[in-house]
């Protein structure tokens, strides 16, 4: 692995990243196969080591011979992801990695490890265009998007790292995705979906995840919402909603000045209808800013009643906020004023907080 200084000297070519088999679907990478004059069923093969058995080590592919290994490799296999570093936490069970990328820029993803699931975070995006003030990310603006490959090659490393039994807990699986890492998955559309359906094609065509565990959080683009909606792909949406009313989201989720809460809502709602998805409301905690029980009251008049489930996030303060979480007895005030509504409400734990690694804090790009 290089040192994490070796970045200072890298020219940052930002660029698109080269193609990769993880760009294309088994249909096309059929096609690929054939375009370098081989048979079509080495496709197969090779999305059987890559997907199914998680080997990205073509010299272990032992029903390829090794020229065509080579040839594959070459053209189709380009590493896209160079690990900077891990650091891990709560005994070994969190483990968060910066990637540098091809052209130099860096991303960050989270792997959580719990008795009966792993969850990986993981970047949709180089930096982040939405500039919500208090989060990490959105406060150094966005580099660029990432491309499919690049997205599902974060999930694949961490399910190599899991199925080499590298992650506290012995060998495991990834049973959850979530595109709650850097950047805004709904304005990098066409990668994102191209990466879920990899992630939930039966294997050995894509990974064979339940598109239930597949988690897609947006600040809330309305015509994307919609478009993901008809997409026929039931990924569970989760809404970074932060206040129940437009004059304080104006301030916390920039762009609801171009989608404002009713709509974002009503958005919400279609996508629950169309999906047969209980949709979530993400609403980060913060002290004396969001947090009073007019509020949450506010907000259980705007979701009781829907297929819904709220999120509550102690804010993760970044450095140089002027906020912070809220304090213990008004956080129960407000879950208890949603559950006295009915409302179904979890408080996300805190994983990964002393590496930088919880919500909000992933900022790679600020080196
Ligand atoms: N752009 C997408 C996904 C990335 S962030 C989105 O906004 O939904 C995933 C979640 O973490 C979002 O709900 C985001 O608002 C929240 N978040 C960002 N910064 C945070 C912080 N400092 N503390 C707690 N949650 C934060």
């Amino acid at each position: 692995m290089p040192e994490p200084g070796e970045l200072v000297f890298d020219a940052p070519r930002r660029g698109k990243a080269p193609r990769h088999l993880m760009d294309l679907s088994a249909a096309e990478r059929k096609a690929a196969v054939v375009e370098l004059g081989l048979p079509a069923f080495r496709a197969d093969q090779v999305s059987r080591q890559w997907l199914g058995r998680l080997s990205d080590d073509p010299s272990t592919w032992t029903d390829v011979p090794e020229p065509v290994r080579d040839v594959i490799s070459g053209a189709l296999l380009p590493q896209l992801l160079t690990g900077v570093r891990t650091i891990d936490c709560d005994n070994g069970t969190t483990v968060k990695s910066v990637w540098r990328l091809h052209d130099g820029a860096l991303v960050e993803s989270v792997l959580m490890r719990y008795p009966d699931r792993a969850t990986i975070c993981i970047s949709s995006q180089a930096g982040c265009g939405m500039n919500c003030p208090f989060c990490a990310t959105g406060q150094a603006g966005l580099t660029r998007n990432l491309s499919t490959a690049e997205i599902v090659e974060q999930v694949l490393a961490g399910a190599r790292a899991l199925d080499r039994g590298e992650v506290a807990g012995g060998p495991g699986r990834v049973s959850n995705v979530v595109f709650m890492g850097m950047g805004e998955p709904l304005a990098n559309y066409s990668a994102v979906i191209g990466a879920v359906r990899r992630l939930i094609s039966p294997a050995p065509d894509g990974l064979g995840m339940s598109a239930r565990g597949v988690t897609v959080s947006t600040v809330g683009l309305v015509p994307r919402m919609q478009q993901l909606a008809g997409e026929g792909l039931a990924v569970t949406l989760a809404v970074s909603l932060h206040a129940p009313d437009d004059n304080l989201r104006d301030t916390l989720v920039p762009v609801n000045t171009r989608w404002p809460v009713s709509e974002v809502l009503g958005a919400a709602w279609e996508y629950a209808d169309r999906t047969g998805r209980r949709v979530s409301i993400e609403y980060a905690l913060i002290k004396g800013i969001n947090d009073q029980t007019w509020r949450a009251d506010l907000l259980a008049d705007l979701v009781e009643g829907q297929l819904v489930h709220v999120n509550l996030i102690p804010l993760n303060p970044t450095p140089g906020s002027i906020w912070t979480a809220s304090t213990i007895q008004d956080e129960r005030a407000f879950v208890a004023t949603l559950k006295r509504r009915g409302v179904p409400v979890t408080v996300r734990d805190t994983r990964g907080r002393d590496i930088d690694g919880a919500c909000g804090q992933l900022a790679a790009a600020q080196g």
